[in-house]
């Protein structure tokens, strides 16, 4: 067992395999990258794992949810403040760290259950011999703020003089941008000791965010404990005898408790916690996080590596959320890393909140409400670019005004401008859409009255706004967008921004609607704050109609964009490698001009309004855009392992899924180190949850239709909603659901396998799947109009024409099949106009017909329809004809596996 050079009291913390994350060796190019991996975090805060004693090239990183701070940088950014894990160890008057010593092992292991970060190296120095180090660290889920590390010390040849120094270190800054340099946002306001005490306080330049860090030092050989009362001191350690030094920490800041009363605050609670056991915090903290995983952990049988990685997805999730009132939100590199300067893009709303929707729907509220509290901001931005209603900004940060920043030099020294901030407008419709989605689910009228109708209404209003008429055409066009496909940076009628668009117009009015006939004076409070008349509602309701390339759409290829089409083709070779994306065939200077395409954008659509598209259309746009998808975006896999298991190609879903979840334990953006990837944790949650479980909540109810990976042998994950927590377990052949309440009586009705079922309270109910190998008499048409081969023309038009069928198979006097009359068949004898009326059908059917027998498994004909262009065959038994098939019937629940 590789873990068994840790020490008893390490060793006695850690869960099983799965759910444990290692580092095996110290390698100096993967140190920021682990630091990232195996961040820390409490919800409120998260911190990288940097060693103790700070390498060369380390980047320590404590980042605080919702302290941003502009100072010395071209826009706002999340503040990196004063790192509480810094030790500098002497031994015999060298220090001790992987960049001074010989390391002979090294090892790091994450417990994604309990947040234990556990560490041992091995090194071997010049002046003390073998020295065995070892450190565990965490952050209590269960006092947030609370904090503890322990180090052992164990010299293994000789005995070593070693001194101490501990300290937050309050040198770090933000990362050195070329055109910045590094950047610190905050200074010391207050140094104090009270007794064995260190405490500290800093303050950020320019919102004055106040962030107290309190501290307590202990140290013990051979089980005496001693409190340090200083942040340095000396020991001498006898050969073979282990140091243990414990440091409690306890941070806070001044958006959670005034100013004034931070530093009574911050000392209080950690006197209190340093009087306990590190081992009773453990026990503290270990319940909380049991809390969270028995909601939110998804079990998989079968696949020990799927399991491990998708723990540590969730890990991910449950340390950078927190339920806040909406003070902040969750940025795109979460709270891991400096990445996208901690900035809060659509990833939230669009990939993260269903896992919090579906789990802490606390959390998912507090979500909504950071972009509901900052309203005001967005109506500003919309006002001053010319719109009504609200215009979120592509990227946010602490007051939701616009952070993107509007140009960046790249390595060459040429400055890039940016424009997203100008036109990726369909943020808009997502946030409106995320609304909607916590509403529906959660069933918060309370917020729906407060705060989401208006939302609602202030996000169609914008669109309105942004919708340019033309008079000609008399339809409306959103020109000047960037969509999802951050490739093509100015173009016209983006298919996603419109349906989006359209969609969030109509919503809303009938959400209007449907809220009015309960709850009319809260409607109407809300529409007069707005000023928005009845009548204007339904005109916007009469605009939809008019917006231009927005659903329903005719089957066919969707355009991404006006000229999309006439862009250049690039051909893309698909990798061989799990872990690895397409890329373009040749090298590509202006994306811009070709048809390649960044990550999901026609294919984002199919998901999110996936009611709105028939499988045909999915299955073709799907495949269209599979050839032009490079996936340059994190965000692009998951969503297309959803639709690749929706489409029934489930190869590829599967193979998109393992991408999506190793995207930061398999670095696959190769930028990793700059924080973990947060949409794509929550793009991973719904590939399992929506993709492979098959789970889709329409019209006020779950639906579940699971596809699940052949070689699983079953997953179990629990869904919240309504004060009830369904659990649901899968495997290969059953889907079983369960749910306990005290009202005896609840009921859930689901939809499963395409039937309506109901689970009462306290009962386990299991449903079989379906036999996996459909057979043609299960779907076939028993009436059937046959044609016999003695009757004329006349009587054969008579018959199709008042029967509307287009052909019919033809038997003789004996019922037995002989031919097929068609259509076609009868327009062709109609160019023989002379002797027209007196040909019978035995005489213009056509012979050659294609039949299949009742028992035949339908996968098997499907490949026919696929290749020739048959519209129905005769299912026939002992030549007799005893039911007809229709393509439509098997094209789109058989055709999708074209594997
Ligand atoms: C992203 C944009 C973002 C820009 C500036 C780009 O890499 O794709 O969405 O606005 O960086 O942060
Ligand atoms: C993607 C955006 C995303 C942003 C932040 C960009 O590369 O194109 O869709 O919002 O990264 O994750």
């Amino acid at each position: 067992m590789i873990f068994s050079k840790f020490n008893d009291n390490i060793k006695r913390q850690l869960s099983g395999p799965d759910w444990l994350i290692h580092e095996n060796r110290w390698d100096d190019e993967r140190q920021s990258f682990y630091e990232t991996i195996f961040t820390l975090g409490n919800g409120k805060m998260g911190t990288r794992a940097v060693l103790e004693e700070i390498p060369k090239g380390a980047s320590p990183g404590t980042f605080a949810a919702g302290i941003y701070d502009s100072m010395g940088a071209q826009v706002t950014e999340l503040v990196n403040l004063p790192n509480p894990m810094n030790f500098r160890i002497i031994a015999n008057g060298e220090k001790l760290g992987v960049d001074t010593m010989d390391v002979k092992e090294h090892m790091r292991v994450l417990d994604l259950k309990s947040g234990i970060l556990a560490r041992r190296t091995l090194y071997n120095s010049t002046y003390c011999g073998r020295l065995d180090y070892q450190s565990m660290r965490f952050l209590s889920m269960d006092n947030i703020g609370l904090g503890v590390i322990e180090i052992y010390l164990t010299p293994l040849d000789k005995t070593v003089d070693i001194s101490f120094e501990s300290s937050i270190d309050i040198s770090v800054t933000n990362k050195g941008l070329l055109t910045e340099g590094q950047k610190k946002h905050f200074h010391v306001i207050d140094f104090d000791k009270k007794s064995s005490l260190n405490y500290i306080q800093v303050t950020t330049f320019e919102k004055e965010i106040n962030v107290g860090y309190g501290s307590v030092l202990k140290y013990a050989i051979s089980k005496t404990c001693r409190v340090v009362p200083r942040r340095v001191f000396k020991l001498k350690i006898q050969k073979g005898k282990t140091v243990c030094l414990t440091k409690y920490f306890y941070i806070t800041n001044s958006m959670d408790v005034s100013s004034k009363a931070l530093k009574s605050y911050v000392v209080k609670r950690l006197r209190k916690a340093s009087r306990k056991k590190v081992q009773q915090l453990i026990s503290e903290t270990k319940d909380a996080w049991q809390k969270r995983w028995n909601i939110s952990d998804i079990l998989i049988k079968g696949d020990a590596a799927v399991q491990r990685a998708l723990r540590f997805n969730l890990y991910h999730m449950i340390i950078c959320g927190s339920e806040n009132g909406g003070r902040s939100s969750i940025g795109a590199r979460t709270l891991s890393g400096e990445g996208y300067r901690g900035h809060i893009f659509w990833d939230t709303e669009i990939f993260l909140l269903p896992f919090y929707i579906y789990n802490y729907p606390e959390i998912a509220k507090s979500l909504l409400l950071y972009r509901y509290n900052r309203l005001d901001a967005a109506l500003k931005i919309a006002n001053e670019r010319g719109y009504k209603g609200a215009l979120y900004p592509w990227e946010s940060a602490d007051r939701g005004q616009e952070c993107t920043p509007s140009w960046v030099k790249d390595a060459d020294g040429r400055i890039i401008k940016i424009a997203t901030a100008l036109r990726e407008h369909h943020i808009v419709a997502d946030v409106a859409y995320a609304v909607h989605q916590f509403i529906r689910v959660t069933n918060d009228i309370d917020f729906a009255l407060k705060y989401g109708l208006e939302m609602m209404l202030y996000s169609a209003m914008f669109w309105i706004s942004r919708l340019d008429y033309d008079k000609k055409t008399g339809t409306y066009a959103i020109n000047n967008i960037i969509g999802p496909d951050e490739f093509h940076e100015d173009v016209n009628n983006n298919a996603y921004t419109n349906s989006m668009a359209k969609w969030n117009i109509i919503r809303t009015c009938e959400y209007v609607k449907s809220l009015k006939a309960k709850y009319p004076q809260d409607v109407r409070q809300v529409l007069s704050k707005l000023n928005i008349l009845d009548r204007d509602l339904k005109r916007w309701m009469r605009t939809t109609f008019k917006i231009r390339h927005a659903y329903p759409y005719r089957e066919g290829i969707i355009e991404a964009f006006d000229g999309y089409f006439k862009k250049q083709k690039v051909p893309v070779m698909h990798a061989k490698g799990a872990l690895q994306m397409p890329v373009p065939r040749f090298r590509v200077v202006d994306k811009d001009k070709t048809q390649l395409v960044k990550q999901a954008d026609v294919v984002m659509l199919l998901y999110l309004l996936s009611d709105k598209f028939s499988m045909k259309s999915k299955r073709l746009n799907y495949r269209f855009y599979l050839e032009r998808t490079i996936h340059e975006s994190s965000l692009s896999s998951s969503i297309h392992s959803i639709v690749g298991s929706d489409v029934g190609d489930r190869l590829r879903a599967y193979r998109f899924f393992l991408l999506a979840l190793n995207t930061d334990l398999g670095n696959v953006h190769k930028n990793s180190d700059d924080g973990i990837h947060a949409a794509c944790l929550g793009g991973v949650w719904q590939a399992v949850i929506n993709g492979f479980a098959g789970m889709r909540f329409v019209r006020n109810m779950f639906y579940f239709e699971p596809k699940i990976p052949a070689h699983w042998q079953s997953m179990e994950f629990n869904i919240k909603r309504e004060g009830i927590i369904l659990n649901v377990l899968i495997d290969r052949k059953t889907i079983r659901f369960y749910f306990e309440s005290q009202k005896k009586d609840r009921k859930i009705v689901l939809n499963v396998f395409g039937d309506l079922q109901v689970i009462k309270a306290n009962e386990s109910r299991s449903f079989k799947r379906r036999d996996n190998v459909m057979k043609v008499k299960d779907i076939m048409h028993k009436r059937v109009v046959t044609l016999s081969g003695s009757m004329d023309v006349q009587s054969i038009a008579k018959v199709l024409t008042t029967k509307k069928i287009t052909g019919a198979p033809v038997v003789d006097k004996k019922g037995c099949l002989i031919g097929f009359l068609s259509e076609r068949d009868m327009m062709k004898a109609a160019c023989d106009i002379k002797n027209f009326r007196k040909k019978k059908a035995e005489n213009i059917m056509t012979r050659k017909i294609y039949t299949v027998q009742p028992e035949m498994a339908v996968e098997r004909i499907a490949q026919v329809f696929d290749r020739r262009n048959y519209r129905t065959i005769p299912v026939v038994k002992k030549d007799k004809i005893v039911g007809i098939i229709k393509r439509s019937d098997i094209i789109d629940r058989i055709l999708g596996e074209y594997y």
